[in-house]
Parts: structure tokens; sequence; C-alpha cells
């Protein structure tokens, strides 16, 4: 079959490799000069590899998209970094039952009802009786109070905004039950990865189309896409089956002949946008070694500070320390819309006290945005996720809002590309 997708971020990228070895001729339409969509990367001048515009890397216990990079014979490196939180001016590591036991911000009794609430969410596989459960109402009462406006609480409301009492267990769950100490990073970066899927895909003869916007689904009697090509012409492709990978509401644009009630059902769903800024600097921001610093005060202009050249070897960035100051912000909010100036000068207190010196550091910055970054997971979420399946009958839906009940995440990405392909060709 003649089957296209559109975006060639990791769920296109999977389900184009998926569906090439049921020997389907594939094509990819992209928006973007390059592939990886929310996880894309870009390159200064004089670094060997490229950087995620967005903070990424991968568990350990990814498996779908490790063992996709040990199948097209990518290399993946493996490091247990530091992951501390900031709470009154200093850095404490929180990332084991050990750091746990000894976080002095805590009373003994706390630290033991707090490390028995993480291993009950930590060993329990059972997700299903948790999405009714609110987790802002739930989580204090089974940590304690005090542990969780100290630590939990600060780090939902910097992250969810006015979404924080509204989602649900099943999305805290996810963060504690997946996540491994140890992570893992694909070499060159997840530009690099991104790039040798195309690679393997083109080998067999599928096509990817850059900077190539689809404009309009149509479907009557054939399913053709309209989209504008890298010169700015429209120009229609006709297919038997198309794969669509944008978020929901971007789905909608480009679909205006879907009913009413299915178009009502996805509007429903709501998502954060995200902003990272990313500094170059001469010398390390964060001196303790922290990759991954949580901030858990509120109000706070920013809700991490990423480290990630303590992750990854300064080497392969001209020798410069890089570090993501994040935020997820509404798109209409005043930290999604402020220039890079009025951005740097609102997190300007925040990293000076994580480092006096770090202006005198900085080499450059720039600052990423992207207008959906994170669904929001309210409680019974199973009710709402979108069906892979469309009212256009060739038209499949595959996209971030449907890895429930994981987070979004590229390996959830991968498995869902090749759920997508299967399902798609059934
Ligand atoms: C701040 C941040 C941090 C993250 N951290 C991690 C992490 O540490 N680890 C991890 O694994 N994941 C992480 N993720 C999540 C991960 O990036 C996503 O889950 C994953 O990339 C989603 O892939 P996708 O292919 O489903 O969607 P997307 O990546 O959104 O792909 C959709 C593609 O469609 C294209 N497109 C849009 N409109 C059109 C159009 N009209 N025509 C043609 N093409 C179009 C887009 O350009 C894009 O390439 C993070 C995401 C963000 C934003």
């Amino acid at each position: 079959m003649k089957i296209g997708i559109i975006g060639a971020g990791f769920t296109g990228l999977a389900a184009a490799h998926a569906l090439q070895k049921q020997n389907h001729d594939i094509t990819i339409i992209e928006k973007d000069g390059n592939p990886g969509g929310l996880a894309i990367g870009y390159k200064e001048k004089n670094w060997k590899w490229s950087l995620e515009k967005h903070y990424h890397h991968w568990f350990t216990n990814d498996t779908f998209v490790l063992d996709l990079a040990k199948e097209i014979n990518f290399e993946v490196l493996i490091k247990r970094p530091k992951t501390s939180v900031f709470i009154d001016g200093s850095n404490y590591q929180l990332d084991s039952p050990s750091a746990l036991l000894t976080f002095s911000k805590l009373t003994l009794i706390e630290r033991l009802r707090m490390g028995a609430s993480l291993a009950f969410l930590k060993f329990n596989p059972f997700w299903k009786p948790l999405e009714k459960i609110n987790a802002s109402t739930f989580l204090p009462k089974i940590m304690g109070k005090h542990g969780y406006e100290l630590l939990w609480q600060p780090q939902l409301v910097n992250k969810m905004g006015k979404f924080a009492t509204v989602v649900s267990l099943v999305w805290f769950w996810t963060r504690i039950y997946k996540r491994t100490p140890q992570l893992a990073y694909p070499k060159g970066g997840f530009l690099s990865f991104a790039e040798a899927l195309v690679s393997t895909i083109e080998k067999k003869g599928g096509k990817v189309l850059y900077n190539s916007e689809i404009l309009k689904i149509v479907d009557d009697k054939k399913t053709n896409v309209i989209f504008k090509n890298n010169k700015g012409e429209e120009e229609t492709y006709e297919f038997d089956k198309i794969i669509v990978t944008l978020p929901s509401y971007l789905f909608l644009k480009i679909t205006p002949q879907l009913p009413d009630t299915y178009r009502n059902s996805l509007v429903k769903l709501q998502g954060l946008g995200a902003t990272n800024m990313v500094l170059r600097l001469k010398k390390q921001l964060i001196k303790d070694g922290t990759y991954w610093l949580s901030i858990c005060e509120t109000p706070s202009p920013v809700m991490v500070v990423v480290e990630h050249t303590n992750l990854m070897d300064i080497a392969n960035y001209n020798n410069e320390h890089l570090v993501y100051v994040g935020n997820y912000p509404s798109t209409d909010s005043e930290k999604y819309l402020a220039s890079d100036e009025e951005l740097l000068k609102m997190y300007d207190p925040l990293l000076s006290r994580i480092n006096s010196k770090y202006k005198e550091y900085l080499i450059d910055y720039r600052v990423f945005r992207t207008p959906f970054a994170q669904p929001i997971i309210p409680t019974n979420y199973s009710k709402i996720i979108p069906k892979f399946k469309t009212p256009l009958p060739n038209v499949f839906l595959a996209n971030i809002e449907q890895v429930y009940p994981w987070d979004r995440g590229t390996n959830y990405a991968v498995e869902l590309g090749q759920k997508i392909a299967d399902i798609s060709t059934a």
C-alpha cells in the first residue's frame, strides 16, 4: 500500500520503519527542515554533536527506543548522573533511597513515610485503579503534608501551573514507576539518531519530504493530502492510508470536514507549551555536578535547570557548558510570550542564586519555544483518550496524547509508531 505519514517525529519515523518491514511504500511529509519533532536538535559552530532544543534523555528501561537503536546499530551511552532539588538556596541530592534517608529537610519519620509512599508507587504495576484519584489530594495524605509541600507540590505547580490540581495520580505514578537512576543518550544527539532512522528508511525506498506543511486532508473517493512543498507551492499526493502524528489540535486544523461530535471530543484535550533557554557557558553552572535540578520553590520563575554537560562530555560541544532553563507555560502566558531578553531578566535572580558568577561565564543564550509539549492527564483519562481510528476511513491518528498510561516520551512515540503500523494495515 501507498502510505503517507504526516510528521517526522519519532512516532512517524518508527511507524515508517515498521511499515517498510511489511513492504509498504512510505512517504513522510514534515513541516520542519529536519527530523526529530519535539526531540529535534541543532548545532552551534564548532560543536561536534547536536543538542536538543528541549532537554532529552532516555531511561534504561525505555526498551522500545533502545531496541530500535540496537536494530539500526546506533550507539547509546549510559550514565548515572546526579539529580537534586533546590530548596532555600541549596542543592540536595535526592535520587536514591539512601539519599532520601539522609535528607535533612525532613524528620526521620517523614523520610520513612515519604520512602514508603514512593516505594508503593515504584512497585505497584496496576495503574488503572489510580486513574480515578487526583494526585494533589492523594499525595499529601500518603506522604504527609510537610513532605508533599516541600518536595512535590512545588514541582507539580511549577510544571503544571493552573492544571496542578487537575492531574491524576497515574501521571505522577509514571514518573516514579518508570524512572531509572541510570540514563541513556544517543551518541551524537537525538538529531543524529533521527537522521540515522531517516537514512534507514530512505535506503529501503521511503521518501521524506522536509519543509513541507500539510494544509488539508481530503478524503472523498481518494485519500489525498494537500501540502505546501519546499518551494512554497501547493501539491497534492494520493495515498491508500494516512497516519497523522500531529497533536490533536493540529489534526483538527487540517481536517475541517470532521463531524462536530468528534471535533468536540478532541477539543476537550488540554496541554501546555514549553520554553527552554539554552545557556552556553565557559564554566560549569551547577558546581556539585547535578544534571537535573528541580526547583522546589513557589512561586518560581523556573521549573527545572538541567546542566546537559553534567551528563555528556563538554568536549562534544567545543568545551562549552550547556544548561537548559526549562518551563511549561501555556501559550497565552507571560512566560511563553516574553522576549528572550525578558526571560533572562525573569530567570536572573534564580540563576544568580545557583551560581553568582554565571553572567561572567555566559557566552550566549537561545530560547526555544514549542506550543504543545505536555498533554494534561486529568482523572479518568482513559475515557477521553483519542482513538487511533478517525471518522475518516483511511486516516489514522497516532500522537503524543495517546501513549497513556505513560507520560509523553520518545520511547512511547516509538512504541506508538510500531502499534499504528499494525492497526493502520490490519
Ligand atoms: C521540554 C520537553 C522535554 C522532553 N523530554 C523528553 C525526554 O527527556 N525523553 C524523551 O524520550 N522524551 C522527552 N520529551 C517528549 C518527546 O519529545 C515526545 O514525546 C516525542 O518526541 C513525541 O514524538 P511524536 O512523533 O509523537 O510527536 P512530534 O515530535 O511532535 O512530531 C510531530 C511532527 O509533525 C510535524 N508537523 C506539525 N505540523 C505539521 C504539518 N502541518 N505538516 C507536516 N508536518 C507537521 C512537526 O514538525 C513534528 O516533526 C520531551 C518533550 C519536551 C517538549
